[in-house]
Order: C-alpha cells, then structure tokens, then sequence
C-alpha cells in the first residue's frame, strides 16, 4: 500500500476516533433534547443534501433517511417512518430529538453500535390478538371479526416456521382462553412468552379506522422508547406514557428497542413489498402487550378490517397465507441481520452440524404451550 494513502486512513481513522468520543452538542427545545442532524451525519458517516426547503436527506450507500421539516414523517429506505418527536429547524438547521437518533435511527443505521446482538431467534411467540369475548375489530357489513384472522394467520406463521426448525409458541390457540379483561390479559401475554424464553415476539391484529371507511394500510409498531409518546399521540404523559405502575422504573420491552425496531423494519419492508398495501408507517406506542417483554417484539396491523376493499382481502385465505409468508420473511430478514452482527464464531465456539447443541450449551428451555387463563377469584 502505498505511503500517502496509508497515512490517510490513519487520519481519517483518528478523526472518525474522535468523532466518536465528542459528545453531540444538545440543544433543548421545550422538555425535548435535540441533536443537530448534521451532527448526527457526521456521527453515523452519512452525507447530507436538502432535497427542498421541507425535507432533508441522509444517505450513504446502504441507507437512505429523509427528514421532514417540523414534522414527525420520515422514511428509511423508502419505508414510512414516524418520529417520536418532530424535526425542527432553527436557524437554518434541522435537528432531530436525541431519543429517536439514540433509541431508532442509530440502531437502524448502524446497529453495529448498539452492542451484542441477541442470539439467532429460535423460539418465536406469536400472539393472535383479541380472542373469547373480545373480538377485536369488526366489520359488520361483512361479518367479519378480527379475533378470527389473527388466530388464522398466527397458525399459518407458525407451520411455516416450525417447517424451517424454530419453535414457535402461541398465546392462543382456540377462541376461549382469556379472562377477558384486557388489563389482565394484555401483560400476561407478554409475560407468557417471558416465561417460555422466547428470543422474538409478534402481535397479530388487523387494523380499524371506523367509522372512516376508506382508510387503508400497513402499520408496524413497537414499544415507544422510555420518555417518547405514541406515534398518534400529540399529547405528553397521558394514561399511556412512562412511568408505567406495573414498571416503575424502566419497562422491560426498552431494554430491546434497538432489536425491536430492527424487527419492525424487516417486518415492515417484506410486508409492503410482498402485500402492495399502501404504507402507514413504521411506530411506536405503549402497547400493553409489548411492555414486559423480555426479547425484541413488535405489533403488526397487516390491513384495515373497516376498509371494505381491505377487509374482502383479508376475508380471502390466498391473503392470509400471503400474510404469514411475509410475516416468515420479516423474522428470517431480522434473522439474518443479527447474523451479519454477530461476528464470526472461533472454530472452538462454532455450532456443531445438524443444529444439534455442543457439549457445555445451556440446557434448553421448557416445551412450548399456550397460555393458561388467569385464575379468577372464586
Ligand atoms: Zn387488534
């Protein structure tokens, strides 16, 4: 190699160094900390053009992030993306909230900083929303009811993963196994894939605008980072915002948002592409059933039960297969991402062939079930 250019990848390396050990000048805008989004360019190696007035634009050659101006719609590789909190000039420049560059842009940019992957996802629970009395959304011009199809689609997920080797578990798999009081039953949901180790979480639900019939779409979410509201939220520390009684000090689901939003991502990306559905976006809000989740999880409303269109789409079995294929290609995506994380095994750490576990490996965990009902006081 020549002399020059070694000398400059030494400069350059001791550059990015420092770059790295600066910490980002903050500038606090209302209770929010924001960040300078050229700084944020600079901190993630990403080149940075105004593509108008409204928008500015964060790309290299793998990525590709617009910013609006005062707004909280962004997109990442041509995916919808809602901010926690808006984008905002001042002075002639935009800056960001330094929870969505810590908590999702850093770790969808560059997830090699955010630390040791979790391990290779084999078992995966899945969770068809509703069930028993609570049916979920429905359509009632076509009889339609959400409990049915998420159950559905979450046993269509399953034979797909269990045909590729993972273990799957399911909170439910028939129409009668809840309390029926969503209080109880959306953390023991949770807490129920927590038990049976699961390494990855997926909320099945179709979607509901009523009574607005036209609107249609994809929504992925995951749990909004500590100190962040929904993503249809305008409103601060309402009934769903931190600190949460049952958490009191950190809800275990953000322990895991750097892999749930790598999660949702993947999952987002393979059903756009594989539905053709229009893009509602990528968000975040406080679900319930995501809190006390020990691994990475997201929710996913495929489609819109309150769209007629939609709906009679969703009605069709060809749809529902279609559903569980994309859902299957979203967690091998997530999958494979973590794989090109971790880096390569030593000959003395490698898997043996055939899967089977090498001597010393952690025994593995209890057979999967399904959730039984709380017990009611009697
Ligand atoms: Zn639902």
């Amino acid at each position: 190699m020549p002399r020059a250019l070694l000398r400059l990848i030494c400069v350059l390396w001791a550059v990015a160094g420092a770059r790295a050990a600066t910490p980002m000048a903050t500038l606090r805008i209302g209770r929010i900390d924001y960040l300078r989004a050229a700084d944020v360019a600079g901190r993630l190696n990403l080149r940075m053009r105004w593509l108008s007035s409204r928008q500015l634009e964060l790309a290299d050659s793998a990525h590709r992030l617009e910013l609006p101006v005062d707004g909280r719609d962004a997109s990442l590789d041509g995916l919808r993306l809602f901010l926690g909190e808006p984008a905002l000039t001042r002075s002639g420049q935009l800056y960001l909230s330094r929870i969505d560059y810590e908590r999702r842009l850093r770790p969808l940019l560059r997830p090699e900083q955010e630390g040791s992957p979790p391990g290779h996802p084999r078992i995966i629970a899945l969770d068809p929303g509703h069930g028993g009395s609570d049916h979920g959304t429905e359509n009632p011009r076509l009889h339609l009811m959400e409990k049915t199809f998420t159950l559905d689609v979450a046993f269509r997920l399953k034979k797909l993963l269990e045909a590729q080797g993972d273990l799957v578990v399911m909170t439910r798999t028939n129409d009668s196994r809840f309390a029926n009081d969503q209080r109880v039953d959306l953390p023991l949901r949770g807490e129920f894939a927590n038990q049976r180790h699961a390494d990855l979480f997926v909320s099945i639900h179709f979607n509901s605008a009523a009574p607005d019939t036209r609107t249609r779409g994809t929504e992925v979410f995951s749990f909004a980072p500590r100190y962040q509201r929904s993503s249809d939220s305008w409103q601060r520390r309402e009934d769903d915002s931190e600190p949460n009684p049952r958490y009191p000090d950190l809800s275990p689901a953000n322990r895991n948002d750097a892999w749930s939003v790598l999660l949702a991502h993947a999952m987002h990306g393979e059903l756009i592409h594989s539905l053709h559905t229009e893009d509602r976006g990528e968000k975040i809000a406080h679900w319930a059933v995501l809190r006390p989740l020990d691994c990475p999880g997201i929710l996913v409303e495929s489609a819109f039960l309150s769209n007629d269109a939609e709906a009679e789409r969703v009605a069709n079995p060809a749809f529902r297969q279609q559903i569980a294929e994309a859902m299957l290609a979203g967690i091998q995506a997530y999958g494979a991402e973590l794989g090109r994380l971790r880096p390569a095994p030593g000959p003395a750490h490698a898997a043996s062939p055939g899967g089977i576990d090498p001597p010393g490996a952690p025994a593995r965990p209890p057979l999967p079930g399904t959730l039984e009902p709380p017990q009611r006081p009697s």
